[in-house]
C-alpha cells in the first residue's frame, strides 16, 4: 500500500477514518483495524473513490453492515468503502417493482413490504445485513434466493464505470455472484413485487422457522460454511461430534453446528482455528471440502491449503 492515501482528502462527499478496529464494524466483533473507512454520500462519489483507491495502489473491499465477514487479528492493510444513510431509501417505482438502496436494511425492506401489502422475497426475513451485501452473496433461505426478485442491478465497476446490470448477467449461484468476484459495487436494486398481499403471516412464520435453528444475539456471521452439494455443512460438521468444541474463545454452536460463535472480546483466529477443525476433520470422515461461506478478510492463507496441512 502506498504511503500517501491523502490522495483521498481531495475527493468531496466521502468521510474518512483511519484505523477503525474491525471489532465495531463487524457481527463477529472480533479482528484488528482496518487501515481506511471510507463511507461514500452518493453514487457519484464512487468511481472517485474507487480511481482514487486504484491510484494510489490502496486495495479495498465493499463493506455493507459487516454480518457475513471475519476480518483476521492483524486487521485489513487497505480501505474498506461502504455507503451511508442516503443509499436506505426504499420507494415504489410501479406496481409491481420497487427500488431499494444498497446500504438499505434487508430489515426494512420487510417493513416495507409489510407495510404496503407486497408480496416479494418474503424468506429473507430475520436476515441481518444490507441488500448490496445480500445480492452479492446472493443471500436465501429456505428454497429462496434474492436474486429471483432482481429485476436490474445499479452498480459502479472496479474501473468507476456506472452500470446497469439484468440478473442474468450477474452469474448468480448459490451464495455467488459476478457482483462479488468483480467486486462491483451495488448502489440500488429494482425488486419485483406483487400487490395486494397481506403477508403478515408469512413473514411470521419464516421467523418463527427461523428462530428454531438459529441465534440471537451477535458474535457470529450466520452460517460459516456454505453447504456442499446434496448435503449440509451443518450436518456433517454434527455427524463429526464437533457441536459445543471450543477453542480459545471461540465455540460450534450446541443449536447448529455450522455457527461459531465467539465470546465477547475474542479472537479471530481462534474462529479460523475452529473452522479449519471442523472443515479438515469433515474432509478426513468424508473426503468433503467445506467451502466458507462468510467472507475471510485479511488471513495470509488460501482456504484450500488447509485441507493440504
Ligand atoms: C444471525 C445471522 C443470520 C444469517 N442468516 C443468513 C441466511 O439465512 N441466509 C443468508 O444468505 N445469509 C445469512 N446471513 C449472512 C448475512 O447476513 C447475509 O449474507 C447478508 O446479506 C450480508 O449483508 P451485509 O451487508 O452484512 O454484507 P457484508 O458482510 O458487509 O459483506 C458480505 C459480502 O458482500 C459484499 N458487499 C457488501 N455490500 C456490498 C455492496 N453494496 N455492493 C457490492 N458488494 C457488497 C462484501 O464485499 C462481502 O463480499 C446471516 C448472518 C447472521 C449474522
Amino acid at each position: 500500500m502506498t504511503d500517501n492515501p491523502e490522495i483521498l482528502d481531495e475527493i468531496s462527499g466521502i468521510k474518512i477514518e483511519r484505523e477503525i478496529c474491525a471489532r465495531k464494524i463487524t457481527s463477529y466483533a472480533v479482528g484488528g483495524n482496518i487501515n481506511i473507512l471510507i463511507t461514500v454520500k452518493d453514487s457519484n462519489g464512487i468511481p472517485h473513490v474507487l480511481r482514487a483507491l486504484r491510484k494510489a495502489d490502496i486495495s479495498y473491499l465493499i463493506l455493507g453492515a459487516g454480518t457475513n465477514m471475519l476480518v483476521s487479528d492483524d486487521g485489513f492493510k487497505g480501505a474498506f468503502v461502504r455507503l451511508n444513510a442516503e443509499f436506505r431509501e426504499i420507494h415504489n417505482v410501479s406496481e409491481q417493482t420497487i427500488y431499494a438502496g444498497g446500504a438499505c436494511l434487508i430489515s426494512d425492506l420487510i417493513l416495507f413490504l409489510r407495510r404496503n401489502n407486497l408480496g416479494g422475497p418474503l424468506f429473507l426475513s430475520g436476515i441481518p445485513g444490507t441488500i448490496g451485501g445480500a445480492v452479492a452473496m446472493n443471500a436465501g433461505a429456505f428454497g429462496g434466493e434474492i436474486s429471483e426478485y432482481l429485476t436490474y442491478i445499479d452498480v459502479v465497476t472496479s474501473d468507476g464505470e456506472i452500470l446497469k446490470l439484468k440478473p442474468s448477467e450477474c452469474e448468480f449461484g448459490y451464495r455467488q455472484s459476478k457482483i462479488k468476484k468483480e467486486k462491483l459495487f451495488v448502489t440500488g436494486v429494482e425488486i419485483a413485487v406483487t400487490p395486494g398481499k397481506k403477508i403478515e403471516n408469512e413473514v411470521e412464520e419464516y421467523l418463527t422457522r427461523r428462530s428454531k435453528n438459529h441465534l440471537q444475539g451477535s458474535n457470529y456471521a450466520g452460517s460459516v460454511f456454505k453447504n456442499p452439494k446434496g448435503n449440509y455443512a451443518g450436518k456433517l460438521i454434527d455427524d463429526c461430534g464437533l457441536k459445543g468444541l471450543r477453542v480459545g474463545s471461540a465455540f460450534v454452536s450446541e443449536k447448529h453446528a455450522n455457527f461459531i460463535i465467539s465470546d465477547d472480546g475474542g479472537s479471530a483466529s481462534d474462529v479460523f482455528d475452529l473452522m479449519k477443525i471442523s472443515a479438515t476433520r469433515v474432509f478426513h470422515f468424508y473426503g468433503i471440502k467445506l467451502e466458507p461461506e462468510i467472507q475471510l478478510v485479511g488471513f495470509d492463507i488460501k482456504w484450500d491449503e488447509i485441507f493440504k496441512l
